[in-house]
């Protein structure tokens, strides 16, 4: 170890064993800049009882915690099977398949100014290059959720995620009569480079807003919020929800905690018919007080059921195959400035704690160092091997 060499305590993100003071703050931050100060509900189509939240009257208390739902019981370690043989020189790529992998989260994406909440398309496109050149490859998230890891041998995985679907993120233009997507939004960036690395897939999951005042109501564009998501699914791309318009779930009753999850699951579902919405990020990272209406519930007819919630802040996430993996209180790193490049830095000079693939998604391999580890529940067909 040099003195050069990074340490947690280098990065500025926290690091966060749950939920992390920090985290909190920032979540509030955000949701008072990407939302606007004078953030108010819009009322739904067919609500007859619209809730107007003001974001900016509530205080924050750091103390009111967000606890972790309570995670599944790890099963008991069991050895791992035998090594199946296979071409991969694995002292040359070292494999680690319990190893951590980045979710992403993103915000804005804008020609102005960059702050924490908002990059320019240059930036985006540079963490994407540096992805890249660091040997990552996109996944999307419930591939991750499935443990369906299919990447080359010595690549690793990194999910993008963005939330409060503004503008910047997807935008469509009218080009000589025919619509495109603008190359400078989000949408447009990741397909454009995909189209100059094949081997790096446009992927990533919206999160998105559709009863939000606008700019954030399903990216802002009216005329084409549909079309957006029909065009998301159609793509490879994901859609999460990020409640019907960023409802704190931590401060409404159990009855609005649904009517905000089950309709966001509705409206999207009516521009993508069977459309299954697995994944939740919190608004602000906020847990309603019956923190199992995150994860399942109903409303009016409708209803929703995730696999998985997604936290705001701070760490990347552990491998599906780890016992420290919780589906259900995904950590993300957040990014802005360069958060990206630090927690890439860091990751490259922690082999131990990075997921590297070994290729083959039948196999799970990593260092015998790290047996005890392996959650050899979550294997299903996959055969376990150390090394
Ligand atoms: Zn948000």
């Amino acid at each position: 170890m040099t003195s050069s060499r990074m340490t947690r305590s280098d990065l500025l993100l926290p690091k966060s064993g749950r939920w992390h003071l920090a985290a909190v703050a920032f979540a509030a931050i955000c949701a008072l800049l990407v939302l606007g100060c004078s953030t108010t509900a819009s009322a739904g189509p067919n609500s007859d009882t619209v809730v107007v939240q003001n974001i900016t009257d509530e205080t924050f208390d750091p103390q009111g915690e967000v606890q972790a739902a309570t995670p599944p019981p790890a099963p008991t370690a069991a050895p791992a099977a035998p090594a199946p043989a296979t071409g991969v020189d694995l002292q040359a790529i070292k494999p680690n398949e319990l190893g951590t992998i980045p979710i992403l989260e993103y915000h804005m994406i804008v020609a102005a100014e960059e702050d924490q909440w908002a990059i320019t398309p240059d930036h985006f496109r540079q963490d994407l290059q540096r992805l890249y050149d660091a040997g990552y490859r996109p996944i999307n998230l419930n591939d991750f959720l499935d443990g369906r890891i299919d990447i080359p041998a010595g690549t690793s995985p990194v999910a993008l995620t963005f939330d409060d679907s503004s503008p910047g993120q997807f935008r469509f233009l009218e080009r000589d009569g025919q619509l495109v997507v603008d190359p400078e939004s989000a949408v447009g960036i990741m397909e454009a480079f995909e189209a100059a690395h094949l081997d790096f897939k446009a992927r990533g999951t919206f999160n998105v807003l559709p009863e939000a005042e606008q700019p954030n109501k399903l990216f802002g564009q009216p005329e084409y919020e549909a079309e957006k998501l029909r065009y998301l699914v159609d793509h490879g791309f994901e859609i999460g929800n990020h409640s019907w318009w960023h409802q704190r779930l931590d401060i409404v009753d159990d009855e609005e905690v649904q009517r905000q999850l089950a309709f966001a699951v509705k409206s999207i579902q009516q521009a993508v018919p069977g459309y299954n919405v697995r994944t939740l990020a919190l608004p602000l990272g906020m847990w309603p007080a019956a923190q199992a209406l995150a994860i399942q519930g109903a409303f009016d007819g409708s209803s929703y059921g995730h696999d998985a919630v997604l936290l705001v802040g701070s760490d990347p996430a552990p491998s599906p195959y780890s016992k420290d993996y919780d589906p259900y209180y995904l950590e993300r790193v957040q990014s802005f400035g360069d958060s990206v490049e630090r927690w890439i830095t860091y990751l490259e000079q922690h082999p131990d704690e990075h997921y590297i693939s070994d290729g083959d998604p039948s196999t799970v391999t990593f260092p015998k160092v790290l047996e005890s580890q392996l959650n050899t529940g979550a294997l299903g067909n996959q055969t376990a091997r150390a090394y």
